[in-house]
């Protein structure tokens, strides 16, 4: 179970501003965390990597991207707005009236995303939607000079939204994707550290997913930690409210437990160590087929160095990429719960080679 230091980290972790690229604020927090029980290092694309029982064979990497989506100033004009393009996959219109936060020189700068009054809007466009193009940011400054004293073209920023806890369980955040899968499998390593297999472990809070997860932190992460099995913990659609497609994405519900991925790039020997676990300690999951890509750091684990045998845990979230995705702190809680199981049922004779 969690203890309360693991739930006031996790607050803290998800209401750190970090996009893509700019992630050494929640970086240092989950490193800070981290260096409680773990040996700790980070590396020139900003992944923060822990190892416990470093003398163990083989290596497990687990994998959690620390970035989440934001957006970054492109231009500001003579009246002082800023104009800016997406990191990461935005639905424009969830930007539209809303806060931000960006990360200034001198600190945090609050705008907001400004757009013309229904009014104004002519009859035939008024059904619309925005594009990210339409939108400007409002820093509340009278020129270009003075805008450019607190911002900078080049600045990262994210919705400015705070974590919240709802009824059954259930947390509200902005960065849920995928702060939670960076907190999941350090976590999990804390769990490990208590009672240790035989496997060295080591959790990676990987950088840039939002961008490029064919690559990106994850690649170069796995490439340094070169492990022989890894574990991806990411968010995965819950399909538990209205409009989404069960026959096209299959069943995910928040507190059903961890989602499995069965898969073309998904190794079935950790998939299969994955299953036995849930089952052996009697942890409900429920289970995701993808023929392709997974659109996780997997995509670009699997395939570095001479080939890592990767799977994919997956915690139902709700509303994904917008203020407020939400999940379930049991999902979190069995997540880790699971992950650190695996990791103790794996030793020396665990043979990774898909036969
Ligand atoms: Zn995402």
């Amino acid at each position: 179970m969690f203890n309360d230091d693991s739930l006031k980290f996790l607050h803290r972790l998800l209401d750190t501003p970090g996009p893509s690229g700019f992630e050494s604020a929640p970086a240092k927090v989950w490193r800070e965390q981290a260096s409680q029980f773990a040996k700790v290092r980070a590396d020139v694309a900003g992944n923060s990597i822990a190892d416990v029982n470093t003398n163990g064979a083989p290596t497990i990497m687990l994998a959690g991207h620390i970035d989440e989506i934001g957006v970054i100033v492109t231009y500001i004009d003579d009246e002082g707005y800023a104009y800016i393009a997406p990191i990461g996959g935005w639905d424009p219109q969830v930007l539209v009236a809303q806060r931000i936060r960006f990360i200034g020189r001198g600190g945090d700068v609050f705008g907001l995303v400004g757009k013309k009054p229904i009014h104004q809007i002519k009859h035939e466009d008024r059904e619309k939607a925005s594009k990210i193009t339409d939108l400007w940011v409002d820093i509340g400054a009278n020129s270009k000079k003075e805008a450019e004293e607190r911002l900078s073209i080049g600045d990262a920023g994210v919705i400015d939204s705070h974590t919240m806890e709802f009824p059954n369980g259930r947390l509200v955040s902005r960065s849920i994707d995928d702060r939670i899968g960076a907190f999941v499998v350090l976590e999990a390593l804390r769990r490990y550290s208590e009672k240790p297999g035989a496997a060295h472990v080591v959790a990676v809070a990987t950088t840039q997913e939002e961008i490029a997860w064919g690559g990106g932190g994850a690649l170069i992460g796995a490439s340094r930690v070169n492990p022989q099995m890894a574990i991806v913990v990411d968010v995965t659609f819950a399909t538990d409210h209205p409009q989404m497609e069960k026959k096209e994405i299959g069943e995910a519900k928040l507190g059903g437990g961890p989602v499995l991925t069965r898969g073309s790039i998904i190794s079935p020997v950790v998939f299969n160590l994955l299953r036995a676990a849930a089952e052996a300690n009697e942890i409900p999951y429920t289970l995701q087929a993808a023929g392709r890509e997974t659109s996780t750091d997997a995509d670009a684990i699997h395939i570095a160095r001479e080939g890592i045998a990767t799977a994919v845990v997956g915690v139902p979230n709700r509303y994904m990429h917008s203020p407020n995705e939400m999940v379930s702190l049991d999902d979190l809680d069995r997540a880790a719960m699971l992950v650190a199981e695996t990791c103790r049922a794996v030793d020396s004779t665990t043979d990774f080679t898909a036969r």
